[in-house]
């Protein structure tokens, strides 16, 4: 590469507190317009911010999960600017002591083109409110003040990623943690988890060269397209011997490209000043201890753990541990199949199979996110118990799938299932055999096919329709003949000659 490129990240998140930051009206997505308002978070001039521990609280959860330094007090500056959806003109937010200052996250994963594994320096993490929002009809632009004062967390990178697809990793795994930590639904459609990025490229050794911002970026996958689309606009004009003007562009979605927006503004336009309305913070030893008991085992960290716990591989375990409760799910499954006898990995494996092929489609199929798979009357007990009668090889694998779809339907246990319906697996090579003569009789055809490519030495085609007559065999057993004995009794039967 004849440039380097360097990428930071600004993402804002918003936390899931019951009420906005600075005042107690209600902080949910979807409302009718203007109805969770109230003269502070609408700027009416003379009141008085109060701050939201619980969004104070889940902040420095985040910092901490960043591994970054909670400092001996915090407070919070007005930052000043003018836009419609903001009627107090200013923007409460922190500028010189964040709640979080330099952390890291050590980013690890498979991008799209090679595995990923660096550390990432995060800057600062900040608290501050968010502004209203601006729906843009037609003929007017309308303003809904539901959003203004919502508690926004900002988490700031350094310009330690160098490609999209690294930014894009960034998103996915920062998703994931605020998401375990239970402080913000990572919506992005929603706009609850929102990424600005920063990028500069230039000669190695020359520093960072200029940087430009992208705007409207409401997915990982944007990110990482508006971040290459920008390394490759900016190096054709170094190319050209022109030079990258430092500005804000927005990405546009349809056309795939980004596009200038306005010259960026630096810090001292903002004209911060700390906000005399609010004290500052000084986080005690029960605020500082609250914070690290909620830290829960983090999403990378249980990916590696469920690896070595249960032998399954990186890709399956990442799979598995793409949402907090389907691990949970996953690992309470495991433990009840080992209370019932199954070996450990041999019960992973089972239930991993189930839970990513399976249940997966059945979530899909019944419009159930995986973070409520909870929810479904397939609970982790009964999917170990049905592991077990198969791993016992009391019901067959085809029939397991169908008691899958019976305990949905029935809120039932699957042992009951199995027994009612006569799915126990018939494993008597007599009555096998028996079954076995009856095909013979009326597949006379294919059974003097197989004798003659076996005679010839045909090992695919004899494969082909060895396993076209056990087929025929459970059909004959409604699915409950073991096909291992099937192909056993059927080699014994071609070999009699019969
Ligand atoms: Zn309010």
């Amino acid at each position: 590469m004849k440039y380097r490129s360097f990428i930071g990240l600004e993402v804002h998140i918003h936390l899931l507190t019951k009420t906005k930051v600075f005042c107690g009206c209600r902080s949910v997505f979807g409302d009718e317009p203007n109805t969770n308002i109230c003269p502070v978070c609408l700027g009416y001039p003379g009141v008085l911010p109060a701050l939201n521990i619980e969004a104070m609280r889940m902040g420095c959860m985040v910092a901490r999960a960043m591994n970054c330094r909670i400092p001996e007090t915090t407070w919070f500056e007005r930052k000043q600017y003018f836009y419609p959806d903001m009627t107090k003109n200013y923007q409460i937010s922190q500028f010189a002591s964040p709640l979080g200052q330099e952390g890291w996250m050590e980013l690890e994963g498979k991008g799209r083109s090679a595995s990923i594994k660096k550390r990432v320096r995060i800057k600062e993490c900040h608290l501050e409110e968010d502004a209203g929002k601006m729906i843009h009809t037609g003929t007017a632009s309308l303003l809904d003040y539901n959003r203004a004062g919502v508690s926004l967390l900002e988490i700031v990178t350094e310009p330690d990623m160098e490609t999209g697809e690294e930014a894009e990793l960034f998103i996915q795994q920062l998703r994931r943690t605020v998401r375990y930590l239970g402080v913000c639904d990572g919506n992005m459609e929603e706009g609850s988890l929102r990424a600005d990025a920063n990028v500069s490229i230039n000669f190695p050794g020359k520093g960072l060269g200029k940087k430009v911002e992208i705007k409207n970026l409401n997915s990982s996958r944007f990110v990482r397209l508006g971040l290459d689309y920008e390394i490759v606009r900016q190096g054709e004009l170094l190319d050209q011997g022109r030079e990258v003007i430092q500005e804000t562009r927005l990405w546009n979605e349809n056309r795939d490209e980004t596009a200038p927006m306005r010259t960026k503004e630096n810090a001292q336009d903002y004209r911060y000043f700390p906000e005399p309305d609010l004290p500052v913070f000084c986080p005690d030893a029960v605020f500082l201890k609250s914070v690290e008991d909620s830290l829960t085992e983090l999403p990378l960290k249980r990916v590696k753990r469920i690896v070595a716990d249960y032998g399954l591989t990186e890709e399956q375990a990442d799979l598995i541990c793409e949402e907090k409760a389907q691990a949970d799910y996953f690992e309470a499954a495991v433990k009840e199949a080992r209370a019932q006898g199954l070996e450990t990995k041999d019960a992973a494996l089972r239930i991993a199979n189930f839970l990513l092929v399976d249940v997966k489609h059945i979530l899909h199929r019944e419009g159930i996110p995986p973070s409520d798979i909870g929810t479904l009357k397939l609970t982790a007990k009964r999917l170990a118990s049905l592991s077990v009668l198969i791993a016992g090889g009391t019901v067959s694998g085809k029939n397991g799938k169908q008691t899958l779809e019976v305990i949905l339907a029935e809120d039932r246990e699957p042992e009951t299932i199995v027994k009612e319906r006569g799915w126990e697996q018939l494993t008597d090579p007599a009555k096998i055999a028996e079954t076995v003569q009856a095909v013979f009789a009326e597949e006379q055809a294919t059974v003097a096919e197989l004798r003659s490519s076996l005679i010839g030495g045909n090992a695919k085609r004899t494969h082909t329709l060895t396993a076209y007559l056990v087929g025929r065999v459970l059909a004959a057993t409604n699915g409950r003949a073991d096909p291992k004995i099937a192909g056993t009794q059927i080699e014994k039967r071609i070999g009699t000659g019969e």
